[in-house]
């Protein structure tokens, strides 16, 4: 990787403080990290501290409230004491712990402060939830959101709802001489069960005996002194690998089985890159915080429709096959299908080094939500909108900076990602504007909503509006067809690209991407 070619505007002072792993959170991660736990926030962090010193940023990284105090220039036994002065760092990477501490420790100060906080939020935040007030109002309040953060300051694993951004992780990559090495070596029989703790594998006897049918099983399920009762005899144990060891394993096999758990975890990309072909579970009906003990209070209600909808949706056959493992027909002919299908070993550009590294010296370079965003034009509110309505998306012609809300004389600053990236659809009723951009190839693209939350917009859609109001609601801009009434956006903080309603068609920004980097446009760098 040639990082030389990552041009340093500027080198910031940053804070990471990993609240989870503090003792005053609880920390329920370390002592379980050598016993099967979960790794994968691990591997983020780590990935987030390695990618900002390579950038060149001067880092202090606390694990600790003391260590917060002394690097926010806090003194030590007076808590509750506001930090007053200038904040010492540019930017602090923490999480929904971390910032609950810092809360309680800079008091009122914090919202000064507040456009400096990038939180890492595996499952990410939705806008209605990040809402203090309208998730209060509306049944959206849980334990974690409600912080009136933008909700791009929220970064996600990996790009869940582009209403936050994606930060992600690194994979490794193997150059071309490995992965031939990799295609010659491939045990065509041979299959690693994606599991480390024994509750994983309860209850998938069933699969486990038809996948055994045809394939050595291999497990890396952790134990202390005698084999799991879950894990049976025929499996042959590893044991929890030290992570070099793992990779060697997934070079030799052909397949990588998912269970049903974790969720969207790293190791499904780590099997992929290494050649496996992955096979998952599909969730009918999608697994959510409203359906689904797990996602209970997180603050999202995104549909999970496979245990790594990331390997479903974006990477797909025949790297990764998901199928009704309740239907065990349907299951057998998928291991069938997998000992006769050769694939090439393959990571995602945006899961490389490369890849995170260009991602994140983009969003310190490029994101500053410390400036105030230009106000947007709400139109003339008075005077119904005269023309047809069009039933499919539409594009309309790009805003110039009058109608974006900026006087003629004023130079505004300049907008990231850029305006030239931005194309308008309208999504059917029902629709969100994460699918609807999706089905014409784009993303939804939060930061553009401003620049069409307006009659010229509308205009551009060739809708008709009878009545046309501005309203505080997270599905808005909006048109409802059948009533003839039209919406905007009155709140910045609810634009969001996951809202839907049946009763609405929405106005969606979306806009082009990067091949293999969804967070970027084509013109973003
Ligand atoms: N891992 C490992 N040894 C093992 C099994 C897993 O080092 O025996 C690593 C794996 O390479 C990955 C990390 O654990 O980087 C997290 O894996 P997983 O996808 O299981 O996610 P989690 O549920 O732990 O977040």
């Amino acid at each position: 990787m040639n990082v030389m070619n990552v041009p340093r505007c500027f080198s910031a002072q940053i804070l990471v403080h990993v609240g989870f792993l503090t003792e005053e959170s609880g920390d329920v991660f370390s002592p379980k990290v050598l016993k099967g736990g979960p790794l994968g926030e691990m591997v983020q962090w780590a990935d987030i501290l390695t990618a900002l010193h390579v950038l060149g940023h001067n880092l202090k990284i606390s694990m600790s409230v003391k260590e917060l105090h002394g690097f926010l220039g806090v003194p030590p036994g007076r808590g509750s004491c506001p930090l007053t002065g200038p904040l010492p760092f540019d930017l602090i990477y923490t999480d929904y712990h971390g910032l609950q501490q810092m809360k309680q420790h800079m008091g009122l100060s914090l919202k000064k402060h507040k456009c400096h906080i990038r939180v890492i939020d595996t499952f990410g935040t939705e806008p209605a939830y990040n809402h203090e007030e309208y998730a209060t109002l509306h049944g959206y309040r849980t334990n974690w959101g409600y912080w009136n953060l933008n909700a791009r300051q929220y970064m996600t694993m990996f790009p869940h709802t582009p209403d936050n951004s994606f930060m992600g992780f690194v994979s490794e990559e193997l150059n071309e001489t490995e992965k031939r090495n990799i295609q010659q070596n491939k045990v065509n029989n041979m299959a690693v069960v994606y599991g480390k703790e024994a509750s994983m594998w309860k209850g998938k006897e069933g699969f486990l005996q038809i996948l055994h049918r045809y394939m050595e099983v291999h497990g890396t399920v952790y134990y202390e002194t005698q084999r799991p009762p879950e894990v049976p005899a025929y499996v042959k144990n590893h044991g929890l690998l030290p992570q070099h060891e793992l990779q060697q394993l997934l070079r030799k096999a052909k397949l990588f089985i998912g269970f049903g758990f974790p969720y969207e975890g790293p190791a499904p990309l780590e099997a992929i890159a290494n050649g496996c072909i992955f096979l998952q579970p599909k969730f009918q009906p999608p697994r959510s915080s409203l359906n689904h003990e797990f996602f209970r209070g997180k603050p999202t209600s995104r549909g999970v429709s496979s245990q790594h909808p990331y390997a479903e949706q974006y990477i797909g056959r025949p790297h990764v096959m998901t199928v009704d493992y309740n239907n065990s027909q349907e299951f057998d002919t998928a291991i069938r299908e997998i000992m006769r299908t050769k694939v090439e070993p393959y990571l995602p550009y945006e899961y490389t080094c490369e890849g995170m590294l260009e991602r994140v010296h983009a969003y310190i370079q490029n994101q500053d939500f410390c400036v105030p965003e230009p106000p947007f034009p709400l139109g003339n509110l008075s005077k119904p909108l005269a023309s047809s309505m069009s039933p499919g998306p539409l594009f309309v012609p790009l805003p110039n900076t009058t109608a974006l809300g900026w006087a003629a004389n004023v130079t505004p600053p300049p907008v990231w990602p850029p305006v030239s990236s931005l194309r308008l659809l309208a999504s059917q009723e029902g629709q969100s504007c994460i699918e609807t951009c999706q089905s014409a190839r784009l993303v939804c693209e939060p930061a553009h909503f401003r620049f069409i939350n307006n009659k010229e917009a509308l205009r551009g859609l060739d809708v008709q509006c009878e009545a046309l109001d501005s309203e505080s609601n997270h599905v808005l801009p909006a048109f409802s067809v059948a009533r003839r009434e039209c919406s905007l956006q009155q709140d910045p903080l609810l634009f969001s690209c996951a809202g839907h309603s049946p009763r609405y068609r929405r106005l969606c920004p979306c806009r082009d991407f990067r091949r293999g980097q969804v967070a970027l446009c084509r013109e973003c760098l």
